[in-house]
């Protein structure tokens, strides 16, 4: 019988769990080599606090592009809750605010009458079945060889919906659809995650941001991993490890010879290994320096995203008293995220202070799903919130200034939280079993030391078009699949493939179909 092809994998994060899974089940040998001593990089759960039994999404905590397919071929034990409420978004300076209530259309209308947007309505609905469209046409794509740019515009079957959402700054189709500054800040929030932008940027990663954020599954939807981010990547550990897969924790790779060898340190112990192929679930600065190349334009990578955990003794009041908190909290809830004021804050960030107030979004994920809280925490009314602030970016911290710099965004995202609450959110804060207040506070520095991410960017580098250009070369398998390096034998699993942001496994099962189509 022929020897089994190898497969070394670099990095444990979810994509690189997915790719185990896959070659695993196909008869590859596959090794995976993870320098923490817990697998999933960006998609885990931690015990953030002393003595508090709640198991937080660390870093990444909605999915929305984990394709349906991958979970049924690797046979992934994974659950979802699907959030009632859409968004809450209070007017700033005022007690009222938009509730977006997925069940109740008659009451998002009178919600949007509230805030003096009722025409807004109409061109909501418009806006998200076009949207809706879209997300029908690009999601399957997107676990298939890549499509050039031209075969996706004829698969969108319409030039107006194009040029609105792929050829123009997304900005002009917010403006043209949307009179509300409060409405068109709530949908131009999806271009920005992760990216730091403004809406009519004319090198349109708003546009590629959105995209991303409006397709998962061919919906949209954006649900709570039941158990959180942690269950997500235990279930995709059990199914590599099932299928033959050998995972290696608190394995930092040294060094990668692109020729077929990845050396390792383990127990302080150096290793090497000879291997077929090597997939590189890491970013391609730590891919370059591992090889030991020249890092090329790394300042173009930049996060620009503060993320803070904290617990709660209960929800906060808010200034509109009529309102439930559980209705408010049930989905994404922003904070300062007029279309205005995420200008000013780009602006502001771009000439390098601070944004004030900082736009953010916060999520509750145990009023969805309360199993990440112990019995005793559930009882007591406990909840957990996630926030996440936009327009931080990196070029606002050095590896001298980040404890200071931590100490003031975690300031000012508790205080922009204030200005919408009709109380301080510090009079909610749980403390832990030292007495001190339950609030982790991530700048990207954090993340960049935490992970790896180059410049704290979320997705390891900025978002590419699900599509290539219409003269890009095709011929490999990996060009095809999008998971190509500049070594033969080198391919990318995760974030930096083509594809390959966020909690999806797309770019996991794209670099496994390309190794399996080449072998
Ligand atoms: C704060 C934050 C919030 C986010 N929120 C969401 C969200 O809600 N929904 C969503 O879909 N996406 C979200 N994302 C993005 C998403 O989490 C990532 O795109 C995704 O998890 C990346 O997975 P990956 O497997 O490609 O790589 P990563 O998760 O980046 O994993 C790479 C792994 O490689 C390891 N590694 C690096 N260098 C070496 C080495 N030399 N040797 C060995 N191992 C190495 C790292 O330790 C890491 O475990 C968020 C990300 C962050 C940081």
């Amino acid at each position: 019988m022929a020897k089994p092809s190898s497969v070394v994998i670099v990095g444990g994060g979810h994509n690189g769990l997915i790719a185990a899974a896959y070659l695993a089940r196909a008869g590859f040998k596959v090794t995976l080599l993870e320098r923490l001593t817990v697998l999933g990089g960006a998609a885990v759960s931690a015990l953030a606090f002393p003595g508090v039994e709640a198991r937080l999404s660390r870093y990444s905590y909605l999915v929305s592009l984990l394709p349906k397919r991958i979970i049924k071929d690797l046979d992934l034990d994974i659950r979802f809750a699907r959030r009632r409420y859409s968004s809450y978004t209070p007017d700033p300076g005022s007690s009222v605010g938009l509730l977006v209530d997925n069940q109740d259309p008659v009451a998002t209308r009178s919600s949007f009458r509230s805030i003096g947007a009722d025409s807004d309505a109409d061109a909501w609905t418009r806006f998200y079945q076009c949207t809706r469209r879209i997300a029908e046409t690009v999601f399957p794509s997107l676990c298939e060889p890549l499509l050039t740019r031209s075969e996706q515009r004829t698969m969108f079957g319409d030039d107006t919906l194009w040029d609105q959402f792929i050829e123009q700054p997304l900005g002009e189709v917010i403006e043209s659809s949307f009179s509300s500054d409060l409405v068109r800040g709530v949908v131009l929030t999806d271009g920005l995650i992760g990216t730091f932008t403004e809406a009519k940027a004319k090198n349109l990663a708003a546009n590629r941001c959105f995209l991303y954020h409006v397709i998962g599954n061919g919906t949209g939807d954006w649900d709570v991993p039941i158990g959180g981010m942690g269950s997500v990547t235990s279930a995709m550990s059990t199914s590599a490890r099932k299928s033959g897969a050998t995972l290696i924790t608190g394995a930092e790779v040294t060094s990668v010879d692109p020729d077929g060898e990845v050396t390792y340190l383990h127990n302080e112990t150096q290793h090497s290994i000879r291997t077929d192929y090597i997939l590189a679930n890491v970013s391609s600065t730590e891919l370059n320096r591992l090889i030991g190349v020249d890092h090329g334009a790394e300042n173009e990578i930049n996060g620009a995203q503060a993320k803070v955990n904290l617990m709660l003794r209960r929800l906060p009041k808010l200034k509109d008293s009529s309102l439930d908190p559980a209705a408010a909290f049930g989905g994404t809830f922003h904070i300062n995220e007029l279309y205005s004021q995420l200008q000013s804050a780009y602006d502001q960030a771009a000439s390098g202070s601070i944004p004030n107030p900082v736009p953010a979004e916060i999520y509750c994920h145990s009023l969805a799903d309360s199993s990440i809280l112990s019995p005793e925490l559930q009882a007591s009314g406990a909840q957990t919130l996630t926030v996440f602030a936009l327009h931080i970016p990196n070029h606002l911290v050095t590896e001298s200034n980040n404890d200071q710099f931590r100490s003031q965004i975690e300031a000012a995202v508790l205080s922009s939280l204030d200005s919408v609450l009709g109380e301080s959110i510090r009079d909610v804060i749980m403390t832990d079993e030292n007495g001190d207040p339950c609030v982790e506070t991530k700048t990207t520095l954090d993340l960049e030391h935490a992970l790896r991410l180059p410049g704290g960017n979320i997705f390891q580098q900025p978002l590419d078009w699900p599509f290539v250009e219409d003269a890009e070369d095709l011929t490999s398998p990996a060009k095809k699949w999008g998971v190509e390096t500049k070594w033969d034998r080198v391919l990318f699993c995760g974030s930096s493939a083509k594809r390959g942001g966020a909690v999806s496994g797309i770019g996991g099962q794209n670099a496994a179909m390309a190794i399996l189509e080449a072998d």
